[in-house]
Parts: C-alpha cells; sequence; structure tokens
C-alpha cells in the first residue's frame, strides 16, 4: 500500500533491520503491515483456508495460526501451500511443531519464551533449520505466560520483565548466529505494553509486532489497540500490527488498517468526514452519514466524502473532500472538488453522492 504522498509525516521510523515474512517484508523502510490469526481449528484445513481468503479480501497482509497438535501441524503444507498471504505457525510448548512448521513452508514461526523452556536446549536446531529454510522466527512475549524466573525477579509483568524475557531469547538465538527475528512483548494494560516497546525499541534493532494482548471485545478492543498503537507508531516504533479482539479476525483488520489510515501510514481509502450533528442540523446526520458510508463501501480509489447537518460548516468542509453534501431545508447541496454542482432532494442525496463519486472514479480511468 502506498504511503499518501501529501500527507504530513508521522516521526521518523525507528531504524529495524528488514526480514522477510515470506514476500512481506516487515521493518526497514517497509510500510507497516497488518495481520490476524485465524479462529478455525487449523486441522480443518478448508475452513481455515475460507477464512484465510476472508481475511486477504478485507486487507490482511499475513495470517497466523494456531498449531498446538499434530493433527494441526499435519495441516501446515496445504494451509502454507494454498493460501493467498504468508501464514505463520504459532507454536507453543512443543518444539517438534516448529520444525514441522518450517518443512510445511511456513513463511514464519512464533515462538513464546514463556513456555519455551522445553525449547532452550533445541534453539541450536531451530536455528539452523530455521536459516537453511529462510524462514524468520517470533520471539512473541506475552504477559500472561512470562518466564516463571522473571514473574520471580520482577513480581509481576512489568515492561522491564517483559523485556527482559525478549532480549533474553533473543541472546540464545544469536549465539548460533541467527538475527532472521521479530518481537513481540504483548500486555493488555496499553499503557505497560507501550513502555515495553518503547524500552525495547531502544535496545535492539529487531523489527517489533505490535499488539495489546487480550484487548477486550469490539469496543474496548478497538480504543486500546488505536491508544496504544497510536502512542507508538506517532513515534515511529512498530513494524507490522496485530489487533485482538473478541470478535471476527476480519474485525482486527478493518481496525488495524483504520489505525495506519487515521496515522498516514497507508494510503486512506474511503474516508467520511461527517459532523457528530447539533442542535442546528436539518437532517438525520446519522443516519445519512450511515446510509453513504454503506452505499460507497468498497470504492476502489480514495475518496473523502463530507456529510455535513447544516450549512454553518458544511459548505466549507463539503468544499474540503472530494464530494459533500451540506444539508437544510430538506434538500442537500452537493460539491465536488469545492464547487456546489447541484441541490436535490434529501431523498436524492445518497444517490446523488454516489453517481458522483461514480464519475469521479471514471474520470480517473477506474472502473
Ligand atoms: Fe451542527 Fe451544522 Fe456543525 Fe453539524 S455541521 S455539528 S449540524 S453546526
Amino acid at each position: 500500500p502506498k504511503i499518501r504522498p501529501q500527507a504530513p509525516q508521522i516521526s521518523p521510523r525507528r531504524k529495524s533491520r528488514q526480514i522477510m515474512v515470506g514476500s512481506v517484508p516487515v521493518g526497514g523502510d517497509a510500510p507497516v503491515s497488518v495481520q490476524s490469526m485465524t479462529t478455525t481449528l487449523t486441522s480443518d484445513v478448508n475452513s481455515t483456508l475460507q477464512q484465510i481468503a476472508e481475511l486477504t479480501a478485507s486487507g490482511c497482509q499475513i495470517v497466523r495460526v494456531a498449531c498446538p497438535s499434530q493433527d494441526d501441524a499435519d495441516a501446515l503444507p496445504l494451509i502454507a501451500k494454498k493460501s493467498p498471504i504468508p501464514v505463520i505457525a504459532d507454536i507453543h510448548f512443543q518444539p517438534k511443531y516448529v520444525f514441522a512448521a518450517i518443512d510445511a513452508g511456513c513463511a514464519a514461526v512464533r515462538v513464546n519464551p514463556g513456555n519455551i523452556k522445553k525449547f532452550d536446549d533445541k534453539v541450536g536446531e531451530i536455528a539452523k533449520a530455521a536459516s537453511a529454510a529462510g524462514v524468520p522466527i517470533r520471539i512473541g512475549v506475552n504477559a500472561g505466560s512470562l518466564d516463571k524466573r522473571l514473574l520471580e525477579k520482577y513480581g509481576k509483568a512489568t515492561p522491564e520483565a517483559l523485556v527482559e524475557s525478549a532480549l533474553w531469547e533473543c541472546s540464545l538465538f544469536e549465539e548460533h548466529g541467527f538475527q532472521d527475528i521479530k518481537i513481540s512483548v504483548k500486555h493488555n494494560d496499553p499503557v505497560i505494553m507501550i513502555e515495553a516497546y518503547r524500552q525495547l525499541a531502544a535496545r535492539c534493532d529487531y523489527p517489533l509486532h505490535l499488539g495489546v494482548t487480550e484487548a477486550g471485545p469490539a469496543f474496548q478492543g478497538t480504543i486500546k489497540s488505536a491508544v496504544a498503537f497510536g502512542a507508538l507508531l506517532s513515534q515511529g516504533i512498530g513494524d507490522t500490527i496485530r489487533v485482538s479482539l473478541s470478535a471476527p479476525p476480519v474485525e482486527e483488520i478493518k481496525v488495524g488498517n483504520q489505525i495506519l489510515e487515521s496515522l498516514g501510514l497507508r494510503e486512506r481509502g474511503l474516508e467520511i468526514v461527517s459532523c457528530p450533528a447539533c442542535g442546528r442540523a436539518q437532517v438525520d446526520v446519522y443516519s445519512l452519514a450511515d446510509r453513504v458510508t454503506a452505499a460507497l463501501e468498497g470504492f476502489p480509489m480514495p475518496l473523502r466524502v463530507a456529510v455535513m447537518g447544516c450549512v454553518v460548516n458544511g459548505p466549507g468542509e463539503a468544499r474540503e473532500a472530494d464530494l459533500g453534501v451540506a444539508s437544510g431545508n430538506g434538500k442537500g447541496q452537493i460539491f465536488v472538488k469545492g464547487e456546489v454542482i447541484k441541490t436535490v432532494p434529501e431523498d436524492q442525496i445518497v444517490e446523488t453522492l454516489v453517481e458522483e463519486a461514480m464519475r469521479i472514479a471514471e474520470e480517473a480511468g477506474i472502473d
């Protein structure tokens, strides 16, 4: 995805080394990517591929699948082969599945240092196999499964404990000359999570996978993730993001993409600039904004559409947009590129905006 050229830039990106997750570069000057995780049984290949297809269609760039059993490991080769986007295998406890995932052609493997004890003596073999296959490893530290040794040392999952766990695990891989690594240090509290990533960013140059873990149901999880990712990304920290919601994974992708668009890190698609309405509103702004959003969903090019409830700020905002309406007296003044092109009755506002949007796309040579 292109970065909107005219958008003012937030802070420069932290300099990180770049790794390749299949065809998707992560870190360095690569655009921040968006990922999610399937909720199907990985062993159910058809359902998993179906969900990956839905995720891909919604803008997911990398997908992770859990691999808790041999049946899941057995499904990995077909999933990795047929998935249109790179597949990361998520492995806890069992080193044998790391090797299975690498052999299966997965684009990367996530391991968790908190339950990696059995892994420690296998790090050399894992590094060797991953290196030979060109498969990066994500060291994924999670507050809920922090290494017992560090829990005893710090008393709880503090930012320092999360960072120490991640860097300790990295050092084990580094001893074997392996640095094809990205890191996450997730916590459900955005304040702790932000501090952990800040400390981590200052202490290594590995690319960072941002996540607020167990962020909650859609509303709360969206806010927590947006606040935490916004704080970090606005300081140039973060190379790939995963929003965790107790909601279908496609919702995670929509939120992740919207966060990047809001920060100007991703070209904005359909952007509805609608007013909150007030005592001056002369139209049902909420319903009008919803209907315009629904009618233009999936519009094939960036488009800023202003939906304004009255003529106070209406014409001004509508002029700044590609397309807009300022309502009043049961009518809508329709603006295109800053010019009033017509005034239509209220019940024709949505269809007129859609017609004009189509004309804009046609003029841009987009069907
Ligand atoms: Fe109120 Fe008009 Fe502003 Fe909407 S555009 S919030 S109706 S003053």
